[in-house]
């Protein structure tokens, strides 16, 4: 039974390890997500805050722990009493339920923003062609950028290239969406309107996972706030209490450089 049906977490992340060589960057990160919660990834860069993404879109493997999302393991199964590592259609078929955006949009430039958008249903997930159009128009309505459908990524915004990317994301309709930095490469001016296409789909419900500088996004758009430090988690809870009352010193000097 899905996790939405039980009420069960729709993330659970315990005890994950990950080490590169000899750098631990993950130091065993607990961390459920509710299904609908959205959740804010706040830290200093190298905290392992991208790390701990990509663990969970089973980008990079963990060394230790488990992560589950939707009640599997991800990227690995019980067999015999041993866990072994699922093949690379079963994990293909679990990414189908996470959808990531990523700092740097990585849209296909040859491709049109339409094709970008049904490329991973139709390409990957052998859904027809023209449902896949029918819905990334849909898509593209939710992301203000209809007008857009036939242009190529170059001729858009970075703004826009990001909202794009995004309705990319959606279009597996993932259960999951995990945002890394979406707004870090943007201009300024740029930033506010992708920030209003994610307090939008934090608005109908979708479950995401944030990782952001974006302390007033963090304030508004988050149901929790989760502070990474070190590879770890050292404080987490409402983003009122996390952002205007930190307990921890390392919470504290992180925040004092938005003030
Ligand atoms: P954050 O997103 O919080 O800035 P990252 O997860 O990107 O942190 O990185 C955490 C640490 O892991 C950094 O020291 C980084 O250099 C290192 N790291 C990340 N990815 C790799 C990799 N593929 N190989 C080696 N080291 C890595
Ligand atoms: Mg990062």
């Amino acid at each position: 039974m899905s996790a939405i049906a039980t009420g069960a977490p729709l993330v659970r992340a315990r005890n994950v390890h990950k080490s590169f060589d000899h750098l631990e960057v993950l130091k065993g990160i607990d961390l459920d997500v509710a299904p609908g919660e959205v959740v804010v990834i706040l830290g200093p860069s190298g905290s392992g805050k991208s790390t701990f993404l990509r663990c969970i879109n089973h980008l990079e493997a963990i060394d230790r722990g488990s992560i589950e999302v939707d009640g599997e393991q991800i990227g690995y199964r019980f067999r015999k009493g041993r866990l072994e590592r699922l093949s690379n259609h079963a994990i293909t078929l679990q990414r189908r339920k996470i959808g990531m955006v990523f700092q740097q949009f990585n849209l296909y430039p040859h491709m049109t923003v339409l094709q970008n958008i049904i490329e991973a249903p139709v390409g990957i997930h052998g859904e027809s062609r023209a449902k896949a159009i029918e819905n990334a128009r849909v898509l593209l309505e939710r992301v203000g950028l209809s007008a857009k459908a036939d242009n190529y990524p170059r001729q858009l915004s970075g703004g826009q290239q990001q909202r794009v990317a995004i309705a990319r994301a959606l279009a597996i309709k993932p259960t999951l969406m995990l945002f890394d930095e979406p707004t870090s490469a943007l201009d300024p001016e740029l930033v506010g309107e992708v920030l209003a296409t994610m307090r939008d789909l934090a608005k109908q419900g979708l479950t995401m996972i944030v990782v952001t500088h974006e302390i007033g996004f963090a304030r508004e758009a988050a149901d929790r706030v989760v502070f990474m430090d070190g590879g770890k988690v050292v404080e987490q809870g409402k983003p009122d209490d996390v952002l205007g009352n930190p307990q921890h010193p390392r919470t504290r000097s992180f925040l004092s450089r938005f003030i």
